[in-house]
């Protein structure tokens, strides 16, 4: 327990916490110190899994103010739990390609934390997915979770399978293969996936067949993103992206600016960069280059965005298919799209495509403006240099929050056998967003931090947590 020396912390005030203390150089201290050693034992029981090691430092030095204004908190070891997730699933994969040869993946899911709610959180098929991909993501998930003020919990999960090159009919056959094991561990109650990188529309569809065939139950809750025909809610397709670029737009109002007139830079281009791309458009900003893992392509007039979703969402192409039938544009091969000059970037690709190199570069080229799409794409280094140069910057958990925003709408839908119109459920998105921001905001500026929406977010997806955990006992 922290003791302040000051205030007694073992008397709680009438909205359960105990008082606020006023802290001293030494209580701050201590506080660091136990933040330290905490860091420390996670990092020894996770070994090897640097990205988790990496969301977890993010959120622990955020939170030391709130630790020491809380003692509580540490009291009840909330940290030490919130860092443990209550249950990680880890199963074998088997299934045939169209040739008839046999392939083995490895599946997960984490069950981070329910204190919210049933846990929620995309699954990710990708090559370089394992249990530390897996265990950052469901990490970060919790608190933008919390930030959304839905009653969800945070989990997430995935599989090392590749999808690209594959057929329609081999990537059935693997969802099949995945389900036949995740449906005993998920349910509208318990725990409700959804897409991420490598899982759209095609792969929920064919969860979800299968879910339904092994339960015979047709449970439309147990997972978002589905396809309008069958309990998809509007917008869900649109909201990371959108979602993103509404939270630009309200750091801009903050200085009196707008979107009108800027010139953007989206990294990726699957479902978060392709919906970010059309609404910067619509907000009247201009994004002049995209990527995706092998290259970027650069468009001086604006990327056509018809053209992008022929490419990417038809035809499941690459992006060098766009220079080639957009003569004027070019495609650079292996290079980072974060050399191309902007005053706003999106990093809509994976987690730590900017590094400290990009983010030098970005800086000097004039970017002011940060909104993290992706989930954790910036580096620490990058995020101090931006910091530092002055950049704005809002991190993933804030400013990407309208994907799950919009599956809990999705989820209210299914509830209630409703379904609302695309120009509603795009202005519920639109006020949840300005909500988190203010959230935000208004969390960093209590803290002593304007502007910091690292901190902001961070502390106040905390809070919501760790005050659901206190309440409902030692579990
Ligand atoms: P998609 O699979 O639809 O698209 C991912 C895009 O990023 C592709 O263009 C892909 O290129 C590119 N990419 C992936 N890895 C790399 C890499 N190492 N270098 C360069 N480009 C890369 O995924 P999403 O758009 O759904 O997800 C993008 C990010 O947004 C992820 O961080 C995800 O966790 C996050 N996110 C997604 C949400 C959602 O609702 N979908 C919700 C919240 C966050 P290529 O095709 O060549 O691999």
């Amino acid at each position: 327990m922290v003791h302040n020396g000051v205030d007694d912390p073992r008397i709680a005030t009438s909205d359960g916490h105990r008082p606020i203390k006023s802290h001293t150089v030494e209580d701050y201290v201590s506080t660091q110190e136990k933040i330290e050693s905490i860091f420390a034992e996670v990092v020894r029981r996770n070994p090897g899994e640097k990205e988790f090691h990496q969301a977890v430092r993010e959120v622990l030095e955020s939170v030391v103010p709130v630790l020491d204004k809380h003692p509580e908190y540490a009291e009840a070891k909330i940290i030490e739990r919130i860092c443990e997730p209550e249950r990680q699933i880890i199963f074998r994969v088997p299934w045939e390609d169209d040739r008839g040869e046999v392939h083995i993946n490895r599946g997960f899911r984490v069950e981070f934390n329910s204190a919210l709610g049933p846990y929620k959180g995309g699954l990710r098929f990708h090559p370089s997915v394992y249990l530390g991909i897996v265990k950052f993501l469901g990490f970060e998930q919790l608190f933008k979770n919390a930030l959304t003020g839905m009653p969800i919990g945070g989990g997430k999960g995935g599989s090392d399978f590749d999808p690209k090159g594959r057929s329609d009919r081999e990537v059935m056959r693997f969802c099949q293969s995945f389900m036949t094991e995740l449906y005993r561990h998920i349910g509208e109650y318990t725990d409700v996936p959804a897409g991420d990188i490598g899982v759209g529309s095609r792969e929920i569809g064919y969860l979800f067949g299968q879910y339904k065939r092994i339960t015979n139950r047709y449970e439309s809750g147990v997972l978002t993103g589905k396809g309008l025909s069958y309990g998809g809610a509007q917008v869900r397709r649109e909201a990371t992206g959108y979602g993103t670029v509404f939270f630009a737009e309200e750091m801009l109002k903050v200085t009196g600016d707008s979107l009108e007139g800027k010139r953007v830079v989206v990294s990726g281009s699957g479902n978060v960069a392709i919906y970010a791309i059309e609404k910067v458009h619509q907000l009247g900003g201009t994004v002049i280059a995209c990527s995706d893992s092998s290259g970027y392509v650069h468009d001086e007039q604006g990327i056509d965005l018809e053209l992008l979703k022929e490419i990417k969402e038809v035809r499941r192409g690459r992006i060098e298919e766009y220079a080639q039938t957009r003569q004027h544009a070019t495609f650079v091969p292996h290079r980072s799209v974060w050399e191309v000059p902007c005053q706003v970037a999106l990093p809509c690709a994976t987690q730590n495509e900017i590094d400290a190199s990009d983010a030098a570069t970005m800086v000097a080229n004039g970017c002011t403006l940060v909104v993290e799409g992706a989930n954790m794409p910036t580096t620490p280094k990058a995020i101090r240099i931006f910091s530092e140069a002055g950049v704005r910057f809002a991190p993933g958990k804030a400013a990407n929050a309208g994907g799950v925003a919009a599956s809990a709408l999705e989820m209210q839908q299914n509830a209630t056998r409703d379904s609302w119109s695309f120009a509603y459920s795009e202005q519920k998105l639109r006020e949840i967003m300005q909500n988190i921001h203010t959230r935000c905001y208004a969390t960093a500026e209590e803290y002593g931090m304007p502007g910091n929406y690292v901190a902001g977010a961070n502390i106040d997806g905390f809070r919501a947590v760790a005050d659901a955990m206190l309440a409902q006992g030692l579990i």
